[in-house]
């Protein structure tokens, strides 16, 4: 499993489902041409990714980034999304492996509510997973979840977060949600509503989660914004202030989408910035 250390906390890349997306939509205006350089191309025009949740540790607290995408899916779904959670790419499984059980867990933090970020938050049984935790997401998305407008509908589940806030357990911020000294979520917007960072800070060092910000290692250039981003101008504001801030300060950066590399840096100049994965991921 990938580990790194960021001040107290010890961070480890999980592992939820692989699945697909079209590989157009993923990159918005950037052409076929430039975009198929960089990832494999499945027959129907999809792209391989993965739904990679985060385990953060300090001997105290037990966090989850993003639950995940999970299990709960008909198999028209299953198939045109090409969802796989075989070997070992599951949530509880890949908890298990560390050694964590669902009720150890004690915040689990939704940067958003899209499906294929809170798709785990609750089992197979339709209760949350992780029974003691408290879960956190922005009011804006809440809001989104339990009331999706036409334009939403397809990117939310209603069932996805509705447990959760029956059972007392969901805790929501606008704008800046402390949920733990050293833990933060940012609300940002741009890809939807609400969509935040994650930023962990300790003793000098920094990680940021970036959720649907920054996809996938091949979305690190400020222009590669995707397709499905509800306010694409406000995406490129979002994204050209935070990921020079990472830079700059060489932050740890934690990746949801990406199928090979999940925990790396950004490096750049301000206007051009790649990837530099963590040698040890
Ligand atoms: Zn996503």
């Amino acid at each position: 499993m990938r580990t790194t250390q960021v001040g107290r906390f010890q961070v480890t890349a999980l592992r939820d489902a692989r699945f697909a997306l079209d590989g157009g939509a993923m990159f918005g205006v950037v052409p076929r041409v430039l975009w198929e350089q960089l990832t494999p191309v499945n027959d129907d025009h999809t792209i391989p990714l993965s739904t990679t949740p985060f385990l953060v540790q300090d001997g105290t607290c037990t966090i989850v980034i993003e639950p995940g995408l999970g299990r709960r899916w008909p198999d028209k779904q299953r198939a045109m999304f090409h969802i796989d959670s075989s070997g070992g790419h599951d949530l509880l499984d890949s908890l298990h492996a560390v050694g964590v059980a669902p009720e150890e867990v004690t915040h689990c933090l939704m940067t958003h509510c899209h499906w294929d970020h809170i798709g785990a938050a609750c089992g197979e049984d339709g209760t949350p997973i992780f029974p003691s935790a408290e879960y956190w997401t922005p009011q804006s998305e809440r809001d989104a979840c339990m009331n999706p407008d036409h334009l939403r509908r397809a990117s939310y589940r209603r069932e996805d977060l509705a447990p959760v806030e029956e059972g007392g357990q969901l805790y929501t911020f606008a704008g800046e949600g402390e949920v733990l000294p050293g833990v933060r979520m940012v609300e940002v917007g741009g890809h939807s509503d609400g969509v935040s960072l994650v930023i962990l800070e300790d003793n000098g060092q920094a990680a940021c989660f970036w959720a649907d910000v920054v996809p996938t290692r091949n979305h690190v250039n400020l222009p590669f914004i995707m397709a499905y981003d509800m306010n694409a101008e406000k995406s490129f504001e979002v994204r050209s202030e935070w990921i020079a801030r990472a830079a700059d300060e060489g932050w740890t950066c934690l990746l949801y989408h990406d199928p090979d590399e999940p925990i790396g840096r950004f490096v750049g100049d301000g206007r051009k910035y790649a990837w530099e994965a963590l040698s040890s991921a």
